[in-house]
C-alpha cells in the first residue's frame, strides 16, 4: 500500500531551523534584536549535542517569537516562518482574545461609537483588569485611550468621503490604517493638512484594516480577505487617475512588499508582460546597476522550480498585487518626490524641539530612505537628530506587544532603543510608527509624535 505522507506545520518549521543552522549567519547578527533565532540555535544546538528532537511544542513556540520586524536578511526564510505559524493555527486555530484584538477596526468601531464609556470601562482597575484577563492581554500594558471622534468620522464631515472631481494635477487616495483611524485621527488629520499645504487634492477611499495583524497571527483566512478587498479599492482609485499615499509604514509594507511578494513570477503577471514561454522577466528596479528600465531574463529549464508565486497571498490576482505595489507610497516620500513647498510647518508649536526621528522597522523595509528626516531638518535643522543602525526595534509588533505571553518579551526587545532614544535627550521622539507610539508612550517619559504632525 502506498503511504500518503501528509506535510506538517513542524516540517515547514524544520526547513527554516536546518537552512538557518546551516547557513549560521544570524546567530551572531540576530543574537540581540530578534528571540526567534537564539531560540532557534539553542534548539538546533541541543537537538546536536543530546540527540533530543526538537519537540512540536518547541517548535509552535519558537515560531510564536517572530513579529516580522524584517531585520533578518532573507526575505524568504521569515515568509517561512509565517506559513509555519498560519499552518499551526490552521491545526489549532486561534485563541479568542486574539481574534478579536487582530481586527483593530472593528475594536476601534465598537469602543469608538461610545468612547467616554469604552475609555472609562477601560480604566477602571475592576473593569480594566477583568477585560484584558478575557483578552489575553498582560495586566501592566497600557490601553490606548478612544478619541472621542474618529478620523472617519472628522473625514465625512468635511466631505473627503466623496470622490473628488478636480482638475488639480496632484490627487491621492489616503490609505489611513487603521490604528490613526481608531486610535490615533490627530495623526491622520496632519496628514491631509500637510497634503492639502502642498497642493494636492485628498480623497478618503474606503476602506479596511491592510490585513497585516490577522498575518501576524498566522490568521490566513482573515489577512487574504482584507488584502483582497483593499486591493479591489486601491486598484479603482489607481483606475481612477489617483496616486495612493499612506501615513502607516506597516500598510505600506503590507501593500508594497508582501503582497507583491511572488506575483511577478505568477503565469497572469508573465503573460500579461508578454514573457517568451521559455522565460521569466522579473522588472529592474529604479535602483538596477545600468540604471535602466528593463527586465532581468531568467531561463524556465532553471528557475521555474524555484521563482514560482506560492506565498500567502498566491490566491489573489497577481496583476492587482504589482499594481498597487507599485503606485503606493509613503506620503513624506511621495510629498519629497514631487517636491516639497512647505516653507514654515503648518504646526508651530514644536519649534525650539530638541527631536530624535526614529525610522521604523517596516518603513526601512520600504526602501525609500529616509524622506521625513529630511524634512523634519529642512524645517528644525540641527534640533533634529535621528537613530541610526538597522537594527532597533521596539518590540510593539503590532498588537503582539499586548499579548499575556509576549509583553516581556517586548519588552525586551525594545531594550536597546529605548537606551539610544535616551541618550539623546530629546523632548520629543518622533516615529511614523504607531505602534511603536504606543511603546514609546508607555515606557519612557517623552512626547511622541508623527512627522507628519510636525510638518
Ligand atoms: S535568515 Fe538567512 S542569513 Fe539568517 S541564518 Fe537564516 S538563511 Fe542565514
Ligand atoms: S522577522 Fe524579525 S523577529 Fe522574525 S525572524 Fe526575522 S528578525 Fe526575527
Amino acid at each position: 500500500m502506498v503511504k500518503i505522507l501528509s506535510h506538517t506545520p513542524e516540517d515547514t518549521a524544520r526547513g527554516v531551523i536546518d537552512r538557518c543552522a546551516d547557513c549560521d549567519v544570524c546567530r551572531h547578527l540576530m543574537d540581540i534584536n530578534c528571540l526567534l533565532f537564539p531560540e532557534l540555535f539553542r534548539l538546533f544546538d541541543r537537538e546536536k549535542e543530546t540527540g533530543r528532537v526538537i519537540e512540536r511544542d518547541e517548535i509552535k513556540k519558537m515560531i510564536d517569537l517572530c513579529n516580522f520586524c524584517a531585520l533578518c536578511p532573507c526575505p524568504n526564510i521569515r515568509s517561512e516562518i509565517m506559513r509555519a505559524k498560519a499552518e499551526f493555527v490552521d491545526q489549532d486555530g486561534l485563541k479568542k482574545g486574539v481574534r478579536l484584538l487582530e481586527d483593530v477596526a472593528l475594536v476601534g468601531k465598537i469602543c469608538g461609537t461610545f468612547p467616554g464609556m469604552a475609555n472609562a470601562l477601560l480604566g477602571s482597575a475592576f473593569t480594566g483588569k477583568t477585560i484584558k484577563r478575557a483578552l489575553g492581554i498582560h495586566p501592566e500594558r497600557k490601553l490606548p485611550k478612544f478619541p472621542r471622534q474618529s478620523f472617519q468620522a472628522w473625514a465625512e464631515n468635511r466631505g473627503l468621503d466623496k470622490r473628488p472631481r478636480t482638475r488639480e494635477p496632484r490627487k491621492v487616495a489616503y490609505f489611513v490604517g487603521c490604528t490613526a483611524s481608531y486610535l490615533y485621527p490627530q495623526v491622520a488629520k496632519a496628514a491631509v493638512a500637510f497634503l492639502e499645504a502642498s497642493g494636492i487634492s485628498v480623497w478618503f477611499p474606503p476602506q479596511q484594516c491592510c490585513g497585516m495583524p490577522a498575518y501576524l497571527e498566522g490568521d490566513k483566512k482573515r489577512a487574504l480577505k482584507f488584502a483582497q478587498a483593499g486591493l479591489e479599492q486601491l486598484c479603482d482609485a489607481l483606475d481612477d487617475g489617483f496616486d495612493i499615499v499612506t501615513s502607516c509604514p506597516t500598510c505600506g509594507f503590507m501593500f508594497r512588499n508582501l503582497l507583491k511578494s511572488g506575483a511577478y513570477y505568477a503565469k497572469e503577471y508573465q503573460t500579461a508582460i508578454g514573457a517568451a514561454p521559455d522565460l521569466i522577466l522579473t522588472p529592474k528596479s529604479e535602483n538596477s546597476v545600468d540604471g535602466k528600465p528593463g527586465f532581468f531574463k531568467h531561463k524556465k529549464a532553471i528557475y521555474g522550480k524555484i521563482l514560482v508565486d506560492d506565498g500567502v497571498f498566491a490566491d489573489i490576482s497577481a496583476l492587482k498585487r504589482v499594481k498597487v505595489a507599485e503606485h503606493i507610497f509613503d506620503i513624506g516620500e511621495y510629498v519629497v518626490r514631487i517636491g516639497n513647498n512647505a516653507k514654515h510647518p503648518v504646526n508651530t508649536d514644536h519649534i525650539g524641539s530638541k527631536m530624535v526621528y526614529f525610522p521604523p522597522c517596516h518603513q526601512r523595509e520600504l526602501n525609500m530612505g529616509k524622506p521625513y528626516l529630511k524634512l523634519l531638518r529642512d524645517l528644525y535643522g540641527e534640533n533634529v537628530s535621528s537613530i541610526d543602525g538597522d537594527l532597533y526595534c521596539c518590540g510593539m509588533a503590532g498588537i503582539m506587544g499586548f499579548k499575556q505571553d509576549f509583553h516581556a518579551s517586548s519588552r525586551n526587545l525594545g531594550k536597546n532603543l529605548l537606551a539610544a532614544i535616551g541618550q539623546t535627550a530629546p523632548d520629543l521622539i518622533v516615529t511614523d510608527c504607531l505602534s511603536c507610539r504606543l511603546q514609546f508612550e508607555q515606557f519612557t517619559p517623552y512626547a511622541v509624535k508623527h512627522p507628519v504632525e510636525l510638518l
